[in-house]
């Protein structure tokens, strides 16, 4: 039984009629735990098989978990609907405050449906919901729009401001939500998914406790992981210089990709790693809510106004490896400035910087190749290295003025579906390619990941730990790959950071579990990582994903390999296994 009956409260609110309602699901929680687990069930409960993902019928979902507002690192919240980027399964991941928040406002779980008929923003407070006209945010960056609610939002409590700049509003399949100016909900467009519901907002507070009732057992399991957490040293690196770290290891062993994977070393890479950016520009650094780590890196970047000697412009712009990558290195961009400005305007219109960059640069050898000329990129001239047409080519993207933006607002492979240069665009499953050429890993790990991402199971990890010191099977990779992700579904529902993963080994969660009223053995735990899987991948097929169809973009077997030399029959033999598994749902 759970210790703290509150987790089981699901706050359901309808758009459409502005009502809500609070149910109890202890079961719910008790079965899946929390974040990941109990969001897949309510995504099946909520989401009627082939819904639109812009209509009244897509949920929204937040999930938080049982160490959530509990233990460090427990700071992420998952949300999760029908992604209109995919088609099918949308999971994001965001910290900041959110989860705390959620929490203390009294809940496990939030669903939001229906479409309101003017803009509006949710308030919660605890126990009460309103609803506000947004009019007068419809059209603001999410910078703005949270500086105006926190404003308007005056009542106490840990509080966190979930917004969409424009790109929500327009959108962008590829739309993102910010929460507390710095964290996102990147990927997969909930974005877009806020804005089809006319959805500017929804700030959340509350000023509840959890409780403990072993009180020293708790101490001592809190002080056994935070001591972990702050004498690891990976979590000092991801302190020091955070992911961007990465960039000079990763351009060394050959697997950093550069100008849309014509290449995987970038000749600059010097100049926009991570110890450049802090050298030159790193203003401070800032944690999700209890987390001791604080891996977030914030820029200043200082500009001069035109005509003004002696004024400045200060923006502060947060960076890590990815946009680095997607906005940097595959667009041929060699200044940490020129980085920052373009990451800074994807952040004003509110979209994800890995498919902006991946949708960019596939657009810049579609013109090269003549496949798209001058009358449908307005004239811009997309040029390797030069942020100001990629910030020009950004405004179109947001606001769509005709068929060329309108393609690029849905992504990589729909644009190339309609103008060719397909073997060119990186993306799987039809979601953008994150920051790694390691080799087959990542890849196999990109198509099969059931977000497409890199975080699903960490392909990029296998290929620099395992695939470098000895040659593996197609099969053996994919049961490799799959193992990770199953044990990535509990991590998820926990919910906690995945930079904690070193962390939270299963051998913590199964003393922790306990202390929240779980009675769960690890065998137990592990076959619960496998049902959310399973469930998942259910909801995905239900929406017509099939790993047969999976599209191969041929450009990753130009760019070497840095540790394995591979091809489609080994890739498409990994998928088959996979497959082979999953439709033997006893041996998953
Ligand atoms: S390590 Fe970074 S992303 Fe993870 S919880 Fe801490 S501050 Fe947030």
């Amino acid at each position: 039984m759970l210790k703290d009956d509150s987790l089981a409260n699901i706050l359901y609110i309808n758009l459409s009629n502005r009502t809500f309602t609070t149910k109890k699901r202890p079961e719910l929680f008790e079965k899946y735990i929390g974040g990941a687990g109990v969001a897949i069930q309510l995504l099946h409960e909520e989401c009627p098989t082939g819904s639109d993902p812009l209509g009244p019928e897509n949920p929204i979902i937040f999930a938080v978990g049982p160490l959530t507002a509990m233990f460090p690192l427990a700071s992420k919240t998952v949300s999760m609907f029908k992604s209109p980027h995919t088609g099918n399964l949308g999971e994001s991941h965001c910290g900041g405050r959110s989860a705390v928040a959620i929490r203390m406002a009294g809940y496990g779980a939030i669903v939001i449906k229906g479409t309101s008929d003017i803009p509006i923003y949710i308030s919660v407070h605890g126990q009460k919901v309103y609803f506000r006209d947004a009019s007068s945010l419809w059209g603001m960056g999410s910078s703005a729009t949270g500086r105006i609610i926190r404003e308007n939002e005056t009542g106490g409590g840990l509080r966190t401001i979930m917004r969409i700049g424009k790109a929500g509003e327009t959108l962008v399949s590829y739309a993102s939500v910010t929460t507390e100016t710095y964290r996102h909900f990147g990927r997969l467009g909930l974005g877009a998914v806020f804005g089809s519901k006319r959805l500017k907002a929804i700030a959340v507070s509350g000023k509840s406790s959890v409780p403990v009732t072993d009180s020293k057992l708790y101490r001592n399991m809190y002080e056994e992981i935070y001591q972990a957490a702050v004498e690891s040293p990976v979590m000092k690196k991801y302190h020091d210089l955070g992911t961007a770290e990465n960039i000079i290891a990763l351009n060394k062993f050959a697997g950093f990709p550069t100008r849309n994977l014509k290449e995987a070393t970038f000749e600059n890479a010097a100049e926009i790693s991570g110890e450049a950016f802090a050298a030159g520009y790193l203003g401070r650094r800032l944690a999700c809510s209890h987390c001791p780590v604080g891996c977030i890196h914030i820029a200043a970047l200082r500009e001069p106004y035109e005509d003004e000697p002696y004024y400045y412009k200060t923006s502060m712009i947060s960076y890590d490896y990815e946009p680095i990558y997607s906005l940097g290195s595959m667009l041929g961009i060699s200044t940490p400035e020129g980085i920052l400005k373009l990451m800074d305007s994807v952040e004003t219109w509110g979209m994800d910087a890995i498919s902006v960059g991946v949708v960019l640069a596939w657009a810049t050898e579609a013109q090269e190749q003549g496949l798209v000329s001058a009358k449908e990129t307005m004239g811009i001239k997309f040029t390797w290295g030069d942020p100001a047409s990629y910030i020009s080519a950004c405004r179109l993207i947001a606001l769509q003025p005709n068929d060329f933006y309108k393609a690029l607002a849905r992504g990589v492979e729909y644009a190339a579906s309609l103008y060719g240069n397909k073997d060119s665009a990186l993306a799987f499953g039809k979601n953008e390619m994150a920051g790694y050429h390691t080799g087959p890993a990542t890849h196999v790990g990109n198509l099969i990941g059931l977000r497409h991402s890199h975080l699903d199971n960490a392909g990029y990890s296998f290929d620099q730990k395992v695939l470098a010191q000895k040659q593996v099977s197609p099969e053996e990779l994919a049961e490799m790959l799959l193992g990770e992700e199953k044990w990535r579904q509990i991590l998820s529902s926990l919910v906690v950071c995945f930079f904690a993963r070193g962390i939270y080994t299963p051998d913590v969660v199964s003393k922790l579990l306990p202390i929240l009223g779980f009675d769960l053995k690890i065998e137990e735990i592990n076959r619960i990582g496998s049902e959310i899987y399973r469930e998942k991948y259910r909801f995905k097929t239900k929406e017509g994903f099939s790993l047969d169809e999976l599209r191969i973009p041929k450009r990753i077997f130009e760019a070497p390999s840095p540790v394995k030399k591979f091809d489609e029959s080994y890739i498409r033999q990994a998928l088959a296994h996979v497959k082979m598994i999953l439709e033997k749902p006893e041996v998953v």
